[in-house]
């Protein structure tokens, strides 16, 4: 499919070829999802709201759903007030949330509607909230339309109680699987380190088969823990991209000291969130997590034999790709190539730092580029593996190069909701991955004389 691709890469400007990168809002409606009864709502056509409801329902497995204001030409020409003003009185009645989150489209960003003015203007009925980012697709990612819905929630939520002792830690996760988030609490709660942690959609887009349908499942974080994070002790930022602006938000309006670490990827990633956690609230070391960690550095020298040395291309979303990057490093794999759709020199320093840290001189990093620039650095400089979201199949297929799933989106395997990458064991998990798929790939094409039994 991808055989007339030549290893010839020229940095383009004027057109992306098969993006690594999708749009806001799908980001934004992610992170809506994980507050409790909350209906994420569409401002723009239905097409749009489609798209990302279904491109969310392919990766989760769940049906995901979202409302929306449904422009038609005369929403186009007019303005989407009327839409909006309407929508969210049917949304209340019919489908009786308790929080609508609102993103935009670029069609209603480039009318100019003012969601703001538009909420003030609607009758919300009692008890009932309503939360809105903008989220135009023409700028950043769905990186940013997740961050963005993130910083709404401090914008719209939080609130600062005088007098009120400050307590506990907030965490934003930042975008990540609901398994990651799952694992993220149960770190904390063995550090027994009171938490709020918001967004968190592990109850809502990993649910059981009840045999019901639920259309608001038990899962998200309540409003009213939302609005308790403006007396926290601290506000704990996995991901600069992800969570960096909502931390900040709530450090400018209530005075909550924000951290901004890596996502806890690998052993050192965790090692710092672990130790931030601890220094904030006091504590220690609970043996679960002593025991983990040993269990981890364990394989790590068991195994390291079939992946020390290896080179790999690493695509995906900047605050996978950072953690990643420190990881495959720390594991003695040569990351040759790490490429995010993301824009961001943040991101491309990030990466450059941990490449002149390990004094990888060859190595590229690139930012705001495609899947098509990828393929090409590939072929100039061959790998033995790659490390990407399910959009990486088919070069791995074309250059028979082992792909190991990880990312947003996964659309053709199963697990990545149920089982992390994060903490001690999430990293266990990336060395079984990572091992395997060079070891299956070894097992289907070695010579007869060295197919063994013992690896
Ligand atoms: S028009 Fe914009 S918001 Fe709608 S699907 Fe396309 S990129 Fe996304």
């Amino acid at each position: 499919m991808l055989d007339q691709t030549k290893g010839s890469y020229k940095k383009r400007t004027g057109l992306k070829i098969n993006p690594a990168k999708t749009c806001q809002p799908i980001g934004a409606m992610y992170a809506a999802l994980g507050i409790h009864k909350c209906l994420p709502h569409s401002h723009g056509s239905q097409g749009c709201c489609s798209y990302h409801r279904m491109h969310l329902t392919r990766h989760y497995r769940d049906p995901i759903v979202a409302s929306t204001s449904s422009f038609t030409e005369g929403a186009c020409v007019f303005g989407g007030k009327s839409n909006l003003k309407k929508g969210l009185e049917n949304v209340f009645h019919i489908y009786n949330p308790d929080v609508v989150a609102i993103n935009t489209t670029c069609l209603s960003e480039t009318i100019g509607d003012d969601i703001g003015e538009i909420v003030k203007a609607t009758d919300v009925p009692e008890g009932k909230t309503v939360i809105y980012a903008n989220t135009p697709s023409y700028v950043g990612s769905h990186v940013t339309g997740f961050s963005n819905m993130c910083k709404a929630m401090v914008t719209h939520l939080a609130e600062k109680k005088e007098g009120k002792k400050a307590k506990g830690v907030n965490i934003l996760p930042g975008y990540v699987e609901p398994s990651d988030m799952m694992e993220i609490k149960r770190m904390a709660t063995l550090l027994k380190v009171p938490f709020t942690m918001f967004p968190d959609t592990s109850g809502v887009v990993a649910t059981p088969n009840t045999g019901n349908y639920e259309m608001y499942p038990e899962g998200g974080t309540p409003i009213k823990e939302i609005k308790k994070s403006g007396n926290a002790l601290g506000t704990i930022a996995l991901g600069e991209f992800s969570s960096k602006d909502a931390a900040y938000e709530l450090e400018k309006k209530c005075d909550v000291p924000a951290t901004v670490l890596k996502e806890p990827i690998g052993i050192k990633a965790t090692d710092e969130f672990i130790m931030k956690m601890l220094e904030l609230n006091g504590g220690i070391i609970p043996k679960e997590l002593e025991f983990e960690r040993g269990q981890l550095v364990d394989v790590m020298v068991d195994v390291h034999n079939h992946y020390h040395g290896k080179k790999v291309a690493l695509f995906g979303d900047p605050d996978i790709l950072i953690a990643m990057t420190e990881f495959v490093i720390d594991l003695g794999m040569v990351p040759t190539l790490v490429l995010s759709g993301t824009p961001g020199k943040a991101y491309v320093k990030a990466i450059q730092e941990l490449f002149d840290a390990a004094k990888l001189d060859d190595s590229i990093v690139l930012g705001d580029e495609d899947l098509f620039s990828f393929h090409q650095i590939i072929k100039e400089n061959p790998v033995d593996l790659i490390i990407g979201n399910s959009y990486g199949k088919y070069i791995a297929r074309e250059e028979q190069i082992p792909l190991v799933r990880m990312g947003w989106p996964i659309l053709d395997r199963v697990g990545h909701s149920y089982f992390p990458v994060v903490g001690y064991k999430g990293a266990l998990r990336i060395i079984e991955k990572i091992t395997t798929a060079l070891l299956d790939k070894y097992d289907a094409t070695c010579p007869e004389e060295d197919f063994e039994l013992v690896m």
